[in-house]
């Protein structure tokens, strides 16, 4: 870095939060896949809106691009610099401002790690039910810049669902006040939507008003062995009805999911007879103290005698319903026992996903002998895991080798039923290329015209969604 502008951000920042050695830096310069490793001239910590605007000011006078940091958890390389970046931390920008339980909202810091909200929300009686696996080190800003989804976007939507008003640092140092807990407020274009998913390549998020819900009380877990995809598709629904809509989670797992959770997993257990060739796990759950149980077994008795369910399981305790989702969510985590995998994180709409896994089974099958599909995800929001573990006798390296081309089969055939190539963790730089040659054209150049608008000199984390032109 050179001394002028340390000199200026020493007016700025403590200088324990001007981070330039390569061992204080290296904790923010990798992803945690260890797939993208960057370089940067410095990580900067601002600790409020304030000396982050201050902090975005001097850098956008000196042109130095940017790349805001929540986490670090994202998986697509979002967060990676490339000198001569600057890294934005917002790691101490992590402040509950405030909790209004008659508004139901809670305005966040940034920074705040998605489980401190959710704990916020819970001293309140309040859920903010946004929920995945690295909600231990997730952040508020990295969450909304992803717009990450979970296991509850059935019933309460994506994280751009969850938020009523943004507070954002521009690229040129501006402070856009737009932390309103309103949720009628029809006076113009809704900007905050355009931050929400950006992955910062629009300016920096430093607050989110986001929505709270009251808690569950009453909640029921099954897992459901099914003949077929199709089948699962017609349970939910009918289970949908049958809760009155109180249906919160349905994760679809298929057959070879199960046998490498049983083999490479810790401490999974089958709890039905056999593992058939597809199943769903049900979650219905209410805020009032309502008997769901009743409805769910019902439903799944007469979807039984009418051939779309196998065999099913209600959890009868709280460590059965553990033991349950530990069998879906150690999926992914086993999957690296089988070797090499090859992912694809996709949706189609709800109706097309039996197609969709038929014709890309049958396609990677016939472009890959020995391939191993391993289907999983979030069905009731359209939205499949679909990964490819290498054949046993394949070399690794070779398997891995066919990645790039192995996804264009795929993304064709989600671009072929109106699907997205990037269901939930964002392009990054991961997707690039795939972007640029499945997105409708029109469609990239507003994406493009309004990162000019806002962001005309490219220095808020270039190289991240949009190829250079
Ligand atoms: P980072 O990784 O630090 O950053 C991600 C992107 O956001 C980068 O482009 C970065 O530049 C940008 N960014 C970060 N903070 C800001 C900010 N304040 N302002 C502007 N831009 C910013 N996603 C799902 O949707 N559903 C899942 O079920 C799911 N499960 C996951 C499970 C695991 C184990 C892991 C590791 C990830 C999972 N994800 C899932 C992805 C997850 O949602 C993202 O990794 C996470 O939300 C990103 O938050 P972060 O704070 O780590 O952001």
């Amino acid at each position: 870095m050179s001394p002028d502008l340390h000199t200026a951000l020493r007016t700025l920042l403590p200088e324990a939060h001007i981070l330039t050695t390569p061992e204080a830096m290296r904790p923010y310069l990798a992803e945690q896949r260890d797939r993208y490793h960057g370089t940067a001239q410095a990580v900067l910590r601002p600790s409020t809106t304030e000396e982050m605007a201050a902090v975005v000011r001097v850098l956008a006078e000196r042109g130095i691009p940017m790349v805001p940091q929540g986490g670090n958890t994202g998986l697509c390389g979002g967060a990676v610099p490339t000198a001569p970046a600057v890294v934005l931390s917002t790691e101490r920008l992590n402040r509950i401002r405030a909790l209004d339980p008659l508004n139901n909202t809670l305005t966040a810091e940034a920074g705040c790690i998605l489980a401190q909200v959710q704990d916020a929300a819970a001293a309140q009686d309040r859920l903010f039910p946004l929920s995945l696996a690295a909600e231990g080190s997730c952040r508020i800003g990295g969450t909304l810049s992803t717009n990450a989804g979970g296991l509850n976007v059935l019933h309460y939507g994506n994280a751009r669902d969850l938020v009523l008003g943004l507070e954002v640092v521009l690229p040129d140092g501006q402070i856009w006040h737009g932390l309103r807990g309103l949720r009628k407020d029809n006076t113009g274009y809704d900007l905050k939507h355009l931050f929400i998913g950006a992955e910062g390549t629009l300016g920096i998020v430093t607050a989110a008003v986001l929505k709270l819900f009251p808690r569950p009380r009453s909640m029921e877990t099954a897992l459901v062995a099914l003949p077929s995809v199709a089948a699962g598709l017609e349970v939910l629904n009918r289970v949908r009805t049958a809760s009155g809509d109180n249906t919160t989670a349905c994760e679809l797992m298929g057959a070879p999911s199960i046998t490498m959770a049983q083999r490479y997993g810790i401490d999974v257990d089958w709890p039905l007879a056999a593992i058939p060739p597809w199943s769903i796990l049900l979650e219905v759950s209410s805020a009032g103290d309502f008997d769901l149980r009743t409805p769910l077994e019902t439903t799944l008795a007469q979807a039984l005698s009418d051939g779309l369910v196998l065999d099913a399981v209600v959890a009868r305790s709280e460590a059965q319903r553990t033991a349950l989702w530990r069998l879906r969510e150690s999926i992914p985590a086993a999957q690296k026992g089988a070797g090499g995998s090859i992912k694809h994180d996709v949706s189609v709409p709800v109706s097309r996903i039996p197609v969709f896994l038929d014709r890309a089974t049958a396609a990677v099958e016939r472009a890959i002998p020995g391939v191993r599909v391993v289907a999983f995800g979030h069905v009731g929001d359209g939205n499949i895991h679909f990964n490819l573990s290498q054949p046993e006798a394949m070399d690794k390296s070779a398997f891995l080798a066919l990645w790039e081309e192995t996804n264009r089969l795929v993304h064709d055939i989600v671009q072929e039923l109106d699907g997205s190539i990037s269901a939930e963790h964002g392009i990054g730089c991961l997707k690039i290329d795939e972007l640029a040659r499945t997105k409708d054209p029109v469609e990239l150049a507003m994406m493009r015209a309004i990162k000019t608008a806002l962001d005309p000199r490219n220095l808020m984390n270039p190289g991240k969604i949009l190829s250079p032109q």
